[in-house]
């Protein structure tokens, strides 16, 4: 039965239309430890719906931004790939859009400093917004100015007031995690240059769909983008969408460069209309694309727990490797606890002695895999399971083999 209260967090229609219903499931990164494993967990709907009218794709919110992040265990610094990309990225946006020792560069979800650094490597002033604290001041010990706040209509004006406007604003994997996403989209507006331009990236809803990523849905992950959806969600909120590129972070994401529709200064890249064509083909405005997904998540579900029964049928002992927060919804949502996963490792240190949220499966540092010798090893964060089987290469000195669960269930050597 459709639940009828919920609304489109962009457009306020009524949603109807299911994209995916994973069952419900704690907090991804509530890890529990020896207290809380004697307490009940809270556990939320994880149900993914879509807009008949402007096809965002979307959870209802039941958690506040300000509890998940206003101190926050990531550093983007931490991921060498990831400030390779921020890098790339400063060097392309330098030479596209002229920037020099006049110009201004803000970043939104600044994190450490990762992306911003490389501006102010080149003299070009910036200013990062970033609402955990504890990242904030990682970022300013690093000498680029952080200023604590989510972004909103009014704390974009406030910051622009203050701080001068921007001649670049980036804004890179914070969308999905934004509830309040037009006033979201309104303050990146108002913390531009009339000249400027803002860039935003997030993972490609039809990725998600095509490639099968549905562990990528998580209560922090409030909306799940198309280009579609997101250049009508810039358009109502007064920015115009001038180029959009693919980049390869999170499974494979969208970059969009955008303006303000009042000034529309740069002549549209033939790759709008091209992505706008290959949405269309691919049926983006179309509810029969939303609603097939379903039955591929099932059968990717029952094809895993079928291969996991099989194994421990036939005595195999198996193991889970990396606890990503995405590991935690395909865990929840397959049932898959220590009947099938006699633990769980993980290289960081501070999920260590912790169990999974849920699942409840004690998870260890990696060398316990060399000492227990097990004969199967679930790879959780799949997207880079090369880096991962080479990390785990001595394994196959006692003819260990690699589960790697999606897009689709796979035994490697
Ligand atoms: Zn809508």
């Amino acid at each position: 039965m459709p639940n009828t209260k919920s609304k489109c967090r962009h457009c306020g229609a009524e949603l109807h239309h299911t994209l995916v219903d994973l069952g419900s499931s704690p907090l991804c990164n509530s890890l529990l430890d020896d207290a809380t494993l004697q307490k009940g967990e809270a556990f939320y709907p994880l149900h993914v719906r879509v807009c008949g009218g402007c096809f965002l794709a979307q959870l209802d919110e039941f958690v506040s931004p300000a509890d998940i992040f206003s101190e926050y265990s990531y550093f983007s610094s931490f991921s060498e790939s990831f400030v390779a990309h921020a890098r790339r990225y400063a060097e392309m946006a330098i030479s596209r859009f002229g920037l020099t020792g006049t110009s201004k560069v803000v970043e939104v979800a600044s994190n450490d400093g990762y992306l911003l650094q490389h501006f102010a490597a080149r003299s070009i002033p910036v200013l990062g917004i970033e609402p955990a604290l504890n990242v904030a001041e990682e970022a300013r010990r690093k000498g680029v100015p952080t200023i604590s706040h989510f972004l909103g209509a009014a704390t974009g004006m406030s910051i622009r007031n203050e701080h001068g406007p921007a001649d670049l604003v980036a804004a890179n994997n914070v969308l999905a995690h934004t509830p309040h996403l037009n006033e979201f989209v309104t303050g990146l507006r108002h913390l531009l240059r009339e000249t400027g331009v803002v860039t935003v990236e997030f993972p490609h809803l039809v990725r998600l769909i095509e490639d099968n990523l549905f562990d990528t849905i998580y209560h922090e992950h409030f909306s799940y983008f198309s280009f579609y959806a997101v250049e009508r969600v810039f358009a109502t909120n007064g920015l115009r969408i001038f180029d959009v590129e693919t980049v390869d972070t999170h499974g494979g994401s969208l970059r969009i460069y955008a303006e303000c529709a009042s000034t529309a200064r740069h002549a549209e890249d033939p790759r709008v209309q091209e992505m706008r064509r290959a949405e269309q083909a691919f049926g983006i405005d179309k509810l029969d694309t939303y609603s097939r997904y379903t039955q591929q998540v099932e059968k990717t579900k029952r094809d895993l727990l079928e291969t996991l029964i099989r194994l421990r049928n036939a005595g195999k002992r198996i193991v889970g490797y990396g606890v990503p927060g995405k590991g935690n919804t395909l865990l929840n949502y397959c049932g898959i606890r220590s009947d099938f996963l006699e633990y769980m490792v993980d290289r960081n240190p501070y999920k260590q002695g912790k169990f999974t949220p849920g699942t409840r499966i004690p998870i260890y540092p990696p060398e316990r895999i060399h000492e227990t010798r097990p004969d199967f090893i679930l790879v959780m964060p799949w997207n880079i399971k090369a880096e991962v089987m080479e990390q785990l290469a001595a394994v196959r000195g006692w003819g260990a083999k690699f589960i790697v669960p999606l897009p689709a269930v796979k035994i490697l050597d």
